[in-house]
């Protein structure tokens, strides 16, 4: 019987330390991967950071990733669209395993937000249900997509957590032509957000960033302005230079994708009328922030959360991937890759926490 390695968070801060586990053969309808290529996420980094109220204790993190079937469950021939599917080939799959027979499930939300969905637990069959490992078990309740082969391992494994939480994010906030829209955070979320901001017919795309580097490279996925926060650092600055860009107006929607808790309110502020914060980026309980109401109230603005997404809009974003790759830098969003063995040092490299990271994304490769 094969076994495989899965990293486990031992504590704040790490060290990230290896457990061996035998892999399971597929259940019916289930299926094993050989991760080719996992995602270190911000919310990886929050985590490790124990930013708010997280846990750190004995955690299996990485829930980014993507891999080559390794094993077939019995009566797996295809993927969720029915494209053929054998062992060797590559897959994206969907990474919340909602209930599927829950009223949430039922009324068709996205499988984030089941009550009921299952959570990994170290040491419990099937074992492997994180990325930062050789393998990893989806259950039969989880959507399946055969990868477009033109794109490459790294851009892959962003697919089910960053680019589908900014594609169902988008579906969310609901950008039409013409719109401005403001995106905080120049990363890999970031630059997700601009192409698909573009590719629906938003202008102006104004982005946000401490990185002149990331900037940049906003521009190449099609962003029209840049602002570089460090310029202008303080809120009063940006909120202007938006408004300014704006007709004096506002965004119609601003992304949150840095995680900052206190950005909404900064958010909130480059809005104009009617207007919508997408909020994606503070994802952990525990760090509440101060927001005047009547900011909101007056002038008839949303604040919404959305954490990753259905299988249907993980579907949609794979599509846009497939057709978008060659057209956008999508080679250039993963700017480093480390071995798994070197986990630690890629923690180390990619923490951005009061500081400015070269690190735009890191992958770890198994
Ligand atoms: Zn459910
Ligand atoms: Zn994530």
């Amino acid at each position: 019987m094969t076994s495989g390695r899965l990293a486990v968070l031992t504590g704040k801060r790490g060290p990230f330390e290896f457990r061996e586990f035998q892999v399971p053969d597929p259940e019916p309808g289930a299926m094993v991967l050989k991760i080719t290529a996992a995602g270190i996420c911000g919310s990886d980094l929050h985590i490790w950071r124990g930013d708010g109220t997280l846990g750190t204790d004995m955690v299996p993190l990485g829930h980014e990733g993507t891999g080559t079937i390794y094993k077939l469950g019995k009566g797996v021939t295809s993927d969720h669209r029915g494209t053929p599917l054998k062992e060797g080939d590559r897959v994206v799959y969907s990474g919340p395993i909602p209930c599927g027979r829950c009223t949430i499930c039922l009324e068709g939300h996205n499988s984030r937000y089941c009550p009921a969905r299952q959570k990994a637990v170290l040491g419990q069959f099937p074992y492997f249900r994180s990325t930062f490992a050789d393998y990893y078990y989806v259950t039969p309740t989880q959507a399946v997509f055969k990868a477009p082969d033109h794109v490459c391992d790294e851009t892959l494994a962003c697919v089910n957590c960053a680019m589908g939480t900014v594609g169902m994010g988008i579906e969310v906030a609901d950008i039409k032509v013409g719109q401005a829209v403001v995106v905080m955070g120049a990363g890999g979320l970031g630059l997700t957000a601009v192409a698909m901001a573009k590719a629906r017919g938003a202008y102006p795309i104004i982005v946000t960033d401490r990185l002149q580097n990331r900037l940049d490279l906003a521009k190449d996925f099609g962003a029209d302005i840049t602002i570089n926060a460090a310029e202008l650092p303080t809120s009063a600055e940006r909120v202007a230079a938006v408004k300014k860009e704006t007709g004096g107006l506002g965004a119609h929607v601003v992304m949150e994708l840095v995680g900052i808790p206190e950005l909404v309110v900064e958010a909130v502020a480059m809005l104009r009328p009617m207007g919508t914060v997408m909020e994606i980026g503070s994802f952990f309980p525990g760090k509440p922030v101060n927001i005047d109401l009547s900011t909101l109230v007056g002038f008839g603005k949303r604040i919404v959360g959305s954490s990753m997404y259905n299988p249907v809009s993980l579907g949609n974003t794979v599509d846009f991937l497939a057709r978008n790759h060659d057209r956008m830098p999508f080679d250039k969003m993963v700017s480093h890759r480390f071995k798994l063995d070197d986990i630690n040092r890629a923690f180390q490299a990619s923490e951005w926490d009061q500081k400015s990271s070269e690190v735009r994304r890191a992958v770890l490769i198994p």
